[in-house]
Parts: structure tokens; C-alpha cells; sequence
């Protein structure tokens, strides 16, 4: 099969490899009709983590059920399906707590001591391969898989959001606490701060604030209802709290990570997380679903390298404010988004600017990763010609 392998730092190809099999009778093999670049795998195409080399990446996956483990109870063959980018087991003391980012079964110990979660195509979570590839293994289908609608086809660009970046968006607001008639401060117009703002939305926020510094993003940040604050118009802290009677605004969410730049375009790994402690209320919630990693060897700065900041603590404590960090539990949300996209009450789709065959996979990850004007969101087609 064909699939896209990571090579070393901005090496990527799409290469001929073994098929994705069956490994255990508790897995299917999907065919992939959609798989998604991500934000986190430019993480590792920079040479940003420490991903093996020979790696197919990919962690959003959708697609058509092709081969069924005999122990597999609820999924046949011709079933359409969308993949939580974590991979759970569904029976470990995470898992049975709907913590299935952090599943205790699927996890690679080896990475640090007391380490819990798995995902497809990704540095640190196991030794799964990804989906931008024609096939993949699904482990432990029957807890993995969620069936899509009738509509699953003509909807195809909205489900396969579901598998990171709509419930991604989602987690960040419960993390922040959002309640029905609060104001909201979301950090990054990418495609996971979009999806904040669209999740906001559906949840009744009164303000939603996006920041961020591309006119491109900040537009569909308006189109999605919500206050576009660009970082070139000043103090983010001072322009929240224009807006918020003083205060700052109810509740944060950090959709960047640690590869935060500032306008002049210098990364300042701090910068997001400090700026959300000025602008949000006196006792208001953040939640963090950037990501920051352990370890990053490829950093300038010499705390980033072992995955440290210099975080405003004193401000943070002195204004009582608290946090929510962590991956999304994929699982813990995916069912009911879907619905809200079977009724016509959500459209993640909105954010996907290029539409492209697996072959052009390499050319989409420099334009996505020199951040060129346009490139939002990238979907691509493995079976495509
Ligand atoms: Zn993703
Ligand atoms: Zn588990």
C-alpha cells in the first residue's frame, strides 16, 4: 500500500510499504476514504520530537471497514467509521473512566516512567502506524470505531473532524469550564481554536475572543460568530479587558502549544500561557489543549529543551485562577458531536481549505509548515488518483 513516511527533519514521501494486517483478533483494517493533516504532525516534521524515523504519520482517520478480527463483535465489513486519534482499549481504570486519551493498555512505558495513552502516527504514543496511508490497523475496534449515519458519505468532510480537531476544540472549553452566558478568551485561529470557538458557540457563550496574528484565520474566526482580536493590535490582556468591563474574560483556552511565536515571528514557548493568566479573570479557568511536550530536543531555548516554561505562577496563584490541561478523551465527546453534524447543528468542515490525493501529501506539509496564507486545513484522499 502506499502511505506517508516521515524521513528526518521536513523528509517526507509517500512510499510503497507492507499492507496494514490484522494483528490481534480484536482489530479491523480500515480503508481510508479521508485522513487529515494535523497541527501536531508538523511537530514532528520539523524534527520537533522524537519520532523514529519511518514512521507513517496520520491520527485522523476515516474510512471503510475491509478486513474483521474474529473476536470483533459490532463492526462488519462495509462499515463506515471515523477513528478517535487516541487509541483506547476500553477496559483499563482510564478507559472505564472515559479517560480514554490516557488508556493504560495501549500505552509505550518506555517513554517515561508512569506514561499512559496511544494514538496512531505519533511521537511517544505507542507503536502504531498512522492513516495517511491507504490502510490501517485499528486495535480493539468494537471501543475504537464509531459508525457514522446514512448521511456518512455526503457528510464526509464534517465526520472525519471527529476524530481530533471538533472534539479537540470541545475538550478545550470543558477544560476551561465554559458555562451557557460566559465570555470565552481562545488562543490560535488554527484549525483546534476554530473549533473552540464553533463548540463555544454551540454552548452558549456570550463572548467568544479569538486571538491570533493571520488575517485569514481571524476572518473564519468571524465567520464561526466569534470577536477576532489581533495580536498586532496591541496588549491581549489590555484589548480582553476593554471588551469585558474591566475584568478579563470568564475562562481561556490554549489551542497553540509550545511552538508559540510572537509577531516578529520568534518562537516564545511562554508567551500563550502567560498572556491567558493576564486576561483572564480573577478565578476564571484555563484549559490547555496545545501541546506541550517533555522533551524537545530541537528547541532554542534552553528550558524548552527539557520541556519547561517560565510560567507567570505567582500571577496565576495570586489571581486563584486553575487549569485544565491534557489531550482530548476523544471518546468522551465523539458520539454526540456526530449527531450535532447528522442534525445540522455543527459544521467543522467549514475550516478545510485543500482537498488533495495522498501523492500530494508532501507538498501540502511545507505549505502547511512555512504556515502559507490559505492553508488551513488540509484533508487528503488515499485512494484518489
Ligand atoms: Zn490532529
Ligand atoms: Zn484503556
Amino acid at each position: 500500500m502506499k502511505a506517508l513516511v516521515y524521513h528526518g527533519r521536513k523528509k517526507v514521501s509517500v512510499d510503497n510499504v507492507p499492507d496494514a494486517k490484522i494483528e490481534k483478533l480484536t482489530d479491523v483494517v480500515i480503508k481510508l476514504t479521508t485522513a487529515n493533516i494535523c497541527g501536531s504532525d508538523l511537530h514532528m516534521y520539523e524534527g520537533r520530537t522524537d519520532v523514529a524515523k519511518g514512521k507513517i504519520l496520520g491520527h485522523e482517520n476515516l474510512g471503510e471497514v475491509v478486513e474483521v478480527g474474529k473476536a470483533v463483535d459490532t463492526v462488519k465489513k462495509g462499515d463506515k467509521v471515523v477513528l478517535p486519534f487516541n487509541i483506547g482499549c476500553g477496559f483499563c481504570a482510564n478507559c472505564e473512566r472515559g479517560l480514554t486519551g490516557y488508556c493504560l493498555t495501549c500505552a509505550d512505558p518506555s517513554v517515561m516512567p508512569g506514561m499512559a495513552g496511544a494514538a496512531y502516527g505519533f511521537a511517544g504514543m505507542g507503536p502504531y502506524a498512522g492513516g495517511q496511508a491507504q490502510y490501517l490497523r485499528v486495535p480493539y475496534a468494537d471501543f475504537n470505531c464509531l459508525h457514522l449515519p446514512e448521511d456518512a458519505d455526503e457528510k464526509e468532510k464534517d465526520y472525519v473532524m471527529l476524530s481530533d480537531i471538533f472534539p479537540t476544540g470541545w475538550h478545550s472549553t470543558r477544560l476551561a469550564d465554559l458555562k451557557p452566558g460566559e465570555s470565552i478568551l481562545i488562543y490560535g485561529a488554527g484549525p483546534v481554536g476554530l473549533m473552540a470557538a464553533l463548540s463555544a458557540r454551540i454552548q452558549g457563550a456570550s463572548q467568544i475572543f479569538v486571538v491570533d496574528g493571520q488575517a485569514d484565520r481571524l476572518a473564519l474566526a468571524k465567520q464561526i460568530g466569534a470577536t477576532p482580536i489581533d495580536t498586532k493590535d496591541g496588549e491581549i490582556g489590555d484589548q480582553i479587558r476593554e471588551l469585558t468591563g474591566g475584568l478579563g474574560a470568564d475562562c481561556g483556552a490554549e489551542c497553540i502549544g509550545y511552538q508559540c511565536t510572537n509577531n516578529a515571528g520568534k518562537e516564545v514557548p511562554n508567551l500563550v500561557m502567560n498572556s491567558l493568566v493576564d486576561a483572564v479573570k480573577a478565578t476564571g479557568t484555563l484549559g490547555v489543549v496545545g501541546v506541550f511536550i517533555p522533551k524537545d530536543p530541537g528547541a532554542k531555548d534552553a528550558l524548552a529543551k527539557i520541556g519547561q516554561i517560565a510560567f507567570d505562577f505567582g500571577k496565576f496563584w495570586f489571581k486563584g485562577q486553575k487549569m485544565g490541561t491534557g489531550q482530548c478523551n476523544v471518546k468522551a465527546y465523539n458520539r454526540r458531536l456526530r449527531d450535532l453534524i447528522h442534525h445540522g447543528k455543527a459544521n467543522p468542515s467549514l475550516i478545510i481549505s485543500h482537498e488533495l490525493p495522498l501523492s500530494e501529501a508532501p507538498g501540502a506539509y511545507e505549505h502547511f509548515d512555512n504556515r502559507d496564507a490559505g492553508w488551513t486545513k488540509v484533508i487528503l484522499h488515499p485512494h484518489a488518483a
